[in-house]
């Protein structure tokens, strides 16, 4: 168990890794921070500390109240949930001009929304995804540094630790999402550095073998994924239009490309419960005809998952699709985060909705009717869902009909 004294000292530790590792901050950069929980104050304050000492021109903090979002989804009126405020919009529009950097604190209760009409969710989900087109654009082609991480809160420790009381809940959280982020290594930078050689390493076999489609098999899953000529794997960090490097997930553990969006067929079953939306999503299974989502079947959260999928057209389709071992660090800590930032680095997983442009050759510079025409999908929401387990095999087979062993029973095969 920490003492609040070491956890002061870890937390130092961690918002340092933050805005070196994460969005590297750069001298004059402006600086978002978005998800800031009212109980994160003392982390989201060190992280705002370490960007002005690495130089940044100013740090703007989102707060976030839990109450307050549960408030507004209780008693706000319905049309609420239809508009994004435009100021909203134009704030992050901002960031990217001026070449600014966004942290996102991902620490939600998986049951914040739990009992409001699903309706509320999937509108302001909606309405969100809309206002936000273009500055999932900025983000999806790279321009700008962008970092999302986690922190330990009360609500949703007890939801991953539900026998413990709330202080070792939320103590035996840091600590795993601390192991994660690999902040306990003598040297995390110099640790983060060998991981991002690691994982390249991976993504460059991938890319030199160049397959045309992947098949998967497990229990309740049975897919064959078509991949753009133009694809490209893409693992840990990442360049912005500036040329300077970042990490835009911590931890990550997976390597993924785009999928051809009308080129998947067959089903696919879920392995962990998907977060989302504040709710939780289990035992599902969609099945796929031409790339289209054709039938959604779930044993806990349908009409929140079905939801999902008609958001618009393009949440009928895949938008990536990610290879991480079974036997990854995140996964070995046998928690179930709840938490798609985790459970996702712990499981091979697909994404629902729109792709990355920078997993296309020359995708950075493309238009969207240019991506759309290699492949990848486009839509207002990309969401991952974990299907990964110990009974997973995926073949890679190249254009001319090859078929080379890519995972075996959960893992890499080679
Ligand atoms: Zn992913
Ligand atoms: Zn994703």
């Amino acid at each position: 168990m920490s003492t609040t004294l070491d956890l002061n000292a870890q937390l130092e530790k961690y918002a340092e890794l933050i805005v070196r590792v994460g969005v590297n901050v750069q001298p004059g950069q402006p600086v978002l921070i978005n998800g800031a929980l009212l109980e994160l104050a003392p982390l989201v304050r060190l992280i705002a500390e370490k960007a002005y000492e690495a130089g940044a021109s100013d740090v703007h903090v989102d707060w976030v109240d839990e109450a307050l979002s549960r408030l507004k989804y209780e008693k706000a009126a319905d049309e609420t949930f239809t508009r994004f405020p435009e100021w909203e919009t134009i704030k992050r529009h901002e960031v990217v001009q001026n070449n600014g950097v966004v942290v996102s604190i991902s620490a939600p209760n998986p049951d914040l929304l739990k009992g409001i009409k699903a309706e509320r969710i999937s509108n302001y989900q909606k309405a969100a995804g809309t206002g936000l087109r273009e500055f999932r654009r900025a983000i999806q082609a790279d321009r700008i540094s962008w970092s999302v991480v986690s922190a330990s809160t009360k609500n949703w420790a007890t939801k991953v630790f539900p026998g413990e009381d709330e202080e070792t809940a939320v103590a035996k959280l840091w600590e795993a999402i601390f192991q994660a982020v690999r902040l306990n290594e003598e040297d995390p930078v110099k640790a983060w550095d060998e991981h991002n050689a690691n994982l390249h390493a991976k993504s460059d076999w991938l890319n030199e073998k160049h397959f045309a489609k992947l098949l998967y098999r497990a229990p309740g899953t049975e897919l064959s994924v078509e991949l753009p000529e133009k694809h490209l794997w893409v693992a840990a960090s990442s360049v912005n239009a500036q040329g300077t490097p970042f990490m835009a997930n911590m931890p990550t553990e997976e390597v993924f490309t785009v999928p051809n969006k009308n080129g998947v067929n067959g089903y696919v079953s879920s392995t962990k419960p998907l977060s989302y939306g504040g709710n939780i999503i289990d035992g599902f299974k969609l099945t796929f005809e031409q790339g289209r989502i054709v039938k959604v079947e779930a044993e806990q959260g349908q009409e929140i998952l079905q939801k999902l999928v008609d958001s618009d057209e393009g949440s009928h389709y895949l938008g990536e699709v990610a290879l991480v071992p079974h036997q990854s660090p995140i996964s070995r800590s046998n928690v179930l985060f709840l938490n798609t930032l985790f459970d996702e680095n712990a499981s091979n997983h697909f994404a629902i909705g729109s792709g990355y442009a920078f997993n296309v050759k020359g995708g950075k510079e493309m238009s969207p009717e240019e991506l759309e025409a290699c492949g990848v999908n486009a839509s207002i929401t990309h969401v991952d869902f974990m299907v990964g387990s110990a009974e997973m095999d995926i073949d890679g087979v190249t254009a001319d009909g090859n078929v080379v062993p890519v995972f075996r029973e959960g893992n890499w095969a080679f």
